[in-house]
């Protein structure tokens, strides 16, 4: 059985797999890794396109050696990848152009590639803790509590929802996430969830997050009056990045079925990247063995990545946040990098520990050499500005009449810009219609930003989208076209503190009862 590292070296336990998915975070702040990767050979790799995906999602599963029955984890994989995606290749794969290859990871019931992961997390997670009271005779059920800035509150919603031993309440900044956005999650389904409106922006609201989980008095309060146990659903959970390695390696075998590349040839992978979350699966199915060859890093104008990648200084002393029309990137502290500093430094927790210090002290930090020559060994990065992306959208539906969301654009145009030898693989992460405003603009030449004309900025984002798959003869997700048509079941609005968020918890629980 595999059991867990911290990336700062600092416990002393050895968790496992249902351990670290439950946990979320590691004491001292450090982020779960499992100590042994497992290898498949090219030819096992290659087979797995014989399977349908849940088969390979339980291979790759059980490679890794998670504490949960064989026949658990065909039954969760079973559950996750099936018809609540509306493919049945789940994460199939487009030829656009030549060399050119898009995976669409946004056929999950939300639009958004989050549904890869929060689809399967939460099943893991319930099986987890049953796993748990079959070990103590105790059951404790989870609260998972989610700060969103648009994308996972409503994937981990859907994940969520009437899952068994959980508990799931999303707060997003009060206008500032789209308008499909806060539908989607106001009118989510489930006896267990809950939704908030939080006054501020989307950092006054994960700050706010962040201290209830540190706060001892409300952690307690919880447990003794409601029986329930904080844990988080963000992308440091090692819960949410296990599917993403998946379809990488799956990826792979597709590709090499269809004839886009020859067995044990590399392909390079582009990924729209935020929080290293994504990126950091194909770094890991490379590492299990798939021939990857270069890891590109596509950033938007918020470029600390593509930054960090050039010159080996992570620098967010006077770097802006800047609003761009792919939001899900509008980042500064991305978290994953963690991850991959460790892998990088031959797993060594003091130099993480001494860089996360660094960051939070000074806000910047500088990898010594060898790490430098690593990261630049094996990734690639540039950046997109917010017009460049609108043009990008455009451009790809004129020359293939193939509709793009944003946050593909900027993957696009970064693969376009940095095409090798090797056939690339571009990760698209949404559907368009997710931001169907954007998109609009592109189709119309008008500036990111800009105002919607006359007639168009009256429509609701539905309306709208219907507009656009009208113009283009493309389709909409259901749970995208429905959102005008169904009750929302929240209205909730917060202050953003701390104990504001604590009391319309605790109000909503004890209401509940
Ligand atoms: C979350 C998200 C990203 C960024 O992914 P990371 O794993 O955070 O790098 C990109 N695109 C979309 C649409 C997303 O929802």
């Amino acid at each position: 059985m595999n059991t867990y590292l911290d990336t700062r070296g600092l416990i002393s336990n050895s968790p496992t797999f249902t351990d670290v998915i439950v946990k979320g975070i590691a004491p001292g702040g450090g982020l779960y890794v499992p100590c042994h990767i497992p290898h498949f050979t090219i030819d096992g790799i290659v087979a797995f396109a014989e399977k349908p995906y849940a088969q390979r999602a339980a291979a790759i599963y059980r490679a890794f050696e998670v504490d949960l029955g064989d026949e658990d984890v065909d039954a969760i994989m079973a559950g996750s990848y099936a018809e609540n995606f509306d493919d049945p290749a789940i994460a199939p794969i487009r030829h656009i152009a030549e060399g050119m290859h898009v995976m669409e990871l946004w056929h999950g019931p939300t639009s958004a590639f989050k549904d890869m992961a929060l689809q399967c997390l939460p099943r893991c997670f319930s099986a987890a803790v049953e796993k748990q009271a079959s070990q103590t005779g105790m059951v404790k059920d989870y609260l998972v509590l989610v700060a969103t800035s648009g994308d996972t509150g409503k994937a981990a919603l859907a994940g969520f929802a009437d899952r068994a031993h959980t508990r799931i309440a999303v707060f997003y900044p009060d206008g500032g996430v789209s308008e499909i956005q806060r539908k989607q999650m106001l009118t989510q389904r489930g006896e267990n969830v809950q939704v908030f409106a939080a006054r501020g922006n989307f950092d006054d609201c994960q700050t706010s997050i962040k201290q209830a989980f540190n706060d001892e008095a409300f952690n307690t309060r919880l447990a003794d009056d409601e029986g329930l146990l904080l844990s988080s659903a963000n992308s440091i959970n090692w819960g949410r990045l296990m599917p993403q390695v998946v379809y990488y390696v799956s990826a792979y075998a597709e590709m090499v079925a269809s004839g886009a590349v020859a067995s044990g040839d590399p392909i390079d992978v582009c990924v729209p990247t935020g929080n290293f979350g994504n990126i950091l699966g194909a770094y890991y199915a490379r590492a299990v063995g798939t021939p990857i060859g270069r890891l590109i890093c596509a950033s938007n104008e918020n470029r600390v990545l593509t930054d960090f990648i050039d010159t080996g200084t992570y620098d967010i002393v006077d770097r802006p946040f800047v609003l761009t029309p792919s939001p899900s990137m509008d980042i500064l502290v991305s978290s994953n990098v963690e991850r991959q500093l460790f892998e990088l430094t031959g797993r060594d927790g003091e130099r993480i520990r001494s860089w996360m210090k660094a960051l939070h002290d000074d806000r910047r930090f500088q990898i010594d050499s060898e790490t430098f020559g690593k990261l630049q060994g094996l990734f690639s990065a540039d950046s997109v500005s917010n017009a460049e992306c609108l043009e990008t959208i455009r451009e790809v539906h004129d020359e293939y009449g193939y509709l793009i969301d944003p946050h593909t654009a900027v993957a696009w145009r970064v693969a376009e810009r940095q095409k090798s030898d090797n056939p690339v693989l571009i990760v698209s992460t949404a559907h368009w219609a997710k931001f169907g405003a954007d998109v609009y603009r592109a189709l119309h030449g008008i500036a990111p930003g800009q105002a919607l004309p006359d007639g168009i900025s009256q429509l609701s984002g539905a309306q709208l989208n219907e507009r656009v798959a009208h113009d283009t003869d493309s389709s909409i997700p259901l749970g995208l076209a429905e959102v005008d048509r169904l009750p929302l079941r929240f209205s909730g609005v917060v202050d953003g503190d701390v104990a504001s968020v604590e009391s319309a918890i605790t109000e909503w629980l004890s209401s509940s009862r």
